[in-house]
Parts: C-alpha cells; structure tokens; sequence
C-alpha cells in the first residue's frame, strides 16, 4: 500500500512537471505571439532604417549610421549591443544623379549612377556611341579612339520591354515564340559582339575610359516592369551609368537611325578614403548556459540602387523584432542568445566570415544559428544543412511553432550543407548547425533583388511579423532545450560529375581590405 501510494506519488510528480513544462512553453510561446502581433515595431522599424536612412552600401556613412542606429535602438529595449569592427573599405559616398536628353528633344531620363562611380566636378553635354560589331580584338583597337568625347552605350538593346508573363498572357502562342526566338539570336549575337572586342563586360569599360570615352551608359534590365539591376562601376576617373529600358531603348534607337542624340549628365560622389566596416552585435546573456550561443543573424549591408528593403532590410527588421520580443517576454535565457547584423554581405559574406574567424569560442558553443536574408515573404523552407540529427531538434523546436505559421513550412531533413548565398554559409562551413529561414519569393529575383525598386512599399509586414515570431520561438526552444545540439555531419549524396560523395564546404577566409587598389 505504501510502496503504491509512492509510486502513484512519483506518477503524479513527473506528469505534473512534465504539464507544467508544457503549459509554460505554451504560455511563453502565446505571449511571444501576443507582443509580436500587438506591439509590433516593424512599421517603425523600417520607416527609420529604409526611408530615413537609406541603402546600406559597404564603406558608405549610410552603412555606419544604420551600425549606429541598430546600437542606439537595442540600447533602448535594454539589450547590450556593440559595433565591432571586422576591416575595411573604400569610404564612398551616393550623391545627386542627373541624366537628361537635350537633342533631338529634352527629356528627363529615368537613370543613375553605379554603386562607387566616380563624382564629376560639372555637367558633360555629349553624343552616345553604341559599340559596334566589329570583325575582332584588332579592328577593336582601330575603331576605340572614336569613343574619345563621347558617351559610350554597351548594353543590348531589348527587343521588348513587357515581362514574359505579360506576353504569356496576352500574346498568341505564335508571336510569344517569335519573340522569345528573336530576343535569343540578338542575346547570343550581342554576347559575340562583346567578346570580340578582347574584353570582357567587366573589363570593356576601362578600356572605354582610357581611350577617352566620357562616360559609359548601360542599362540592366531586371526582366519586370521598371526594374532594373543596380550594381557597382569598374570606371576609375568617368561616371557610369544606368539606364531604365524606355530610356536606354530610347536613346540606342535614335542612335542607330543616326540622329545623333545628345545627353547631359551630372552624378555627384564623395569619395572618403579608407572607412573602418563593422558588424553589429547585440546580445541577451544566458543564466544557465552562457557559454553556449543560440544566434540570430541577417545581413545589414544592401546594394544601393534602392533602398536594400527586402536585401535584406527584412531580414533584418525580422531580427530585431525576434530580439526585442525575446528581451520583453524571455529576458533570462537559459543559453546566450546573440544577433549578428553582417558588414558586406554582398561582397562575399565578409563581415560573418570575419565573425567566424573572430570567434571560434562562439562557434564552437554554438546552439543553432537562424539566418534570414531571401526576401519580405513568409518562411517557407527549412533545411537540415546536411546534420544527421538536426530532424530532432528543429522538430521539437518547430512542434511548439503556432500551426498558422509551422504548417507553411516546408522541411528538409538531413539536407545538404548550402555552400554560399548568405552568411549562414560561414557558419556551416566552420561546422556549426546553422539554418536558413528561407521564404515565399514574391517575384524577389525579378523586382527587388538588387534592384532600384527594393523599396519600403515592396514590404509585406504580416509576412515579416510571421517570421519575427517565427524565429523567436525558435530562439526560444533552441536556447531551453535540455540537450546541446549535435553536429554530425551526414553522409553527402554522390556527385553525378564525380561519382563521389560531395564533400563539406570550406571555411573561406574573408576580404577584409576591399574596394581599394
Ligand atoms: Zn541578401
């Protein structure tokens, strides 16, 4: 009777513990959803880093005032947060962009500089000038010195401006096929034409700069309605340019039918020398396990054609917010939990490579690591990375996620290690379990990635509020879990090239002096 009485004690008291456990997950997670849906900052958020701030290139003031501003705002939620310098780079500075047609007609054109292009002093009235197709690298070099005084155009001259979903819907079969034909034959015919100048597209406008050009227009076209690509210029001393498909269009037309247009360009930069790069760190510590990280992390930097909002202002915005929440609703966490704001991603993944290197201790005692940089949408996606046991973990993490936003998502268990593409790469690379968060697209290739139309407006707040709740409840489990996690590595599938299994990617070193020559 008595032994009974204490085994049915014993019964009761683990149950009970076991339902408590539960019932205070439950409770924690419910409150997390509540300060997240209630209280939400993203709007706020964003208002200040995209709009007051800006695009966030490596090396510009823009990128160390949103380091300054990322401090400034975890200071103010109570969470410890420090810049921590990881190299350096060429300081450069975004300034005004005038691009205008003053022959045949003025018309003001849709276009700007290049990330890095160098300032002018004053405005250049000009000619354009289309490389021509020529015979070869010889009769290249003969033809250069007709770019001296002139604006040289080097970009194909699209034979469509509409998107090929909007042809898909609108078009007949048979004219949609006689496009796309056509605009394959001239893509091919353009790509020859380049490469028998001798140069590359990289390479052709140095060329074009040291035989007098004065200035190089080209226009990237993202393949949507008003986008276009914006990434940086190899000219050292002449401005390069970007301009829409109508404009570029425009003026390669009246080109060739021999019109002779003129433009008229001012674009404005401060170069700064060399600037000190950062990335910024903020951290709640751990009260049972502080030694040992869970890690939140989302590149900072942006192209600056745009505003860098959903590359990866989202990413970042996510991050923030999960941080915030975590420090009002799970202010002592069993294990440290870290957030890494990365310095030039866009370059190579330096500033988390940098971190890498910068912190065996913290990649060593690394719970988990979520990383979040493809865009506004809800996530979606969510790999093992290639660890054996990482089906156990992140499904008992996952199993506490609301259904709402667990049932989107979509796993992959073991996974293959992702070799590059965002900073959780380096993570993976050095061995520790780091995951992506990767979401929906919502046309992220076409309209917003690197684009100059990666702007605020293209945010969807309720699908960044859904991963801001997401990645906190991850946090959260991550950093309670009885269990450190484990990091076998599983057998990579066979390579079809060689037969062998793939191998684990290689920690790669990073640039920490970039921009300069
Ligand atoms: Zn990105």
């Amino acid at each position: 009777m008595r032994n009974t009485l204490k085994i049915l004690f014993f019964t009761f008291l683990v149950v009970g513990q076991t339902a408590i456990a539960q019932s205070r997950e439950a409770t924690l997670v419910n409150n997390i959803v509540k300060e997240a849906t209630e209280n939400s900052q993203l709007e706020k958020l964003a208002h200040e880093l995209m709009d007051g701030i800006g695009p966030r290139l490596v090396g510009t003031p823009q990128m160390k005032q949103a380091n300054d501003w990322a401090v400034a705002k975890y200071q103010s939620w109570g969470i410890t947060a420090r810049n921590e310098k990881w190299g350096e780079w060429r300081g450069w500075e975004r300034g005004t962009s005038h691009i205008d047609m003053v022959y045949p007609r003025v018309k003001s054109l849709e276009g700007m500089q290049l990330a890095w292009s160098p300032g002018m002093k004053k405005a250049i009235t000009a000619e354009l000038i289309i490389v021509p197709d020529l015979a070869d690298s010889i009769a290249f070099k003969k033809w250069l010195p007709v770019v001296k005084g002139k604006f040289v155009m080097i970009s194909m001259h699209q034979p469509t401006g509409r998107p090929d979903y909007n042809w898909q819907e609108f078009a007949t079969k048979e004219s949609f096929d006689k496009m796309k034909a056509a605009r394959t034959a001239q893509t091919d015919a353009w790509r020859k034409r380049i490469s028998k100048t001798g140069y590359t597209a990289a390479t052709l406008a140095v060329a074009l700069e040291k035989a007098g050009a004065v200035g190089i227009v080209m226009s990237n076209w993202s393949n949507g309605f008003g986008v276009n690509k914006i990434f940086n210029a190899r000219t050292k001393k002449i401005p390069t340019i970007d301009i829409s498909l109508e404009d570029y269009g425009l003026l390669y037309r009246l080109t060739e039918s021999g019109t002779k247009p003129k433009i008229k360009v001012l674009t404005e930069a401060k170069e700064k020398g060399v600037v000190p790069t950062f990335n910024t760190i903020a951290e709640i510590k751990g009260t049972k396990k502080p030694e040992e990280y869970v890690m939140l992390s989302a590149h900072f930097d942006s192209w600056d054609g745009g505003t860098g909002a959903t590359d990866n202002g989202t990413g970042t915005l996510t991050m923030m917010e999960a941080m915030r929440i975590l420090k009002k609703i799970y202010p002592n966490p069993k294990r440290t939990i870290l957030v890494g704001h990365w310095g030039s991603e866009e370059q190579g993944l330096n500033g988390s490579r940098a971190f890498v290197e910068d912190h065996p201790e913290v990649v060593k005692n690394m719970q988990a690591l979520f990383n979040q940089d493809n865009g506004t949408g809800r996530v979606v996606n969510l790999s093992g990375q290639g660890f054996l046991h990482a089906y156990d973990y992140i499904g008992r993490w996952l199993a506490q996620v609301p259904e709402n936003i667990c049932s989107q998502i979509q796993t992959t268990f073991p996974g293959s290690p992702g070799g590059g593409g965002s900073d959780y790469a380096s993570f993976v690379a050095a061995g520790a379990p780091a995951f992506s968060l990767s979401s929906l697209n919502w046309s992220y290739g076409t309209y917003t990635w690197h684009t100059n139309r990666d702007t605020y407006d293209k945010i969807v707040f309720d699908d960044v509020r859904n991963n801001a709740i997401l990645t906190a409840i991850l946090a959260y489990m991550a950093s309670e879990d009885p269990n450190k996690t484990s990091r076998e590595k599983s057998i990579l599938p066979v390579q079809r090239t060689t037969g062998q299994p793939a191998t684990w990617p290689e920690q790669r070193k990073p640039t920490r002096r970039g921009g300069l020559d």
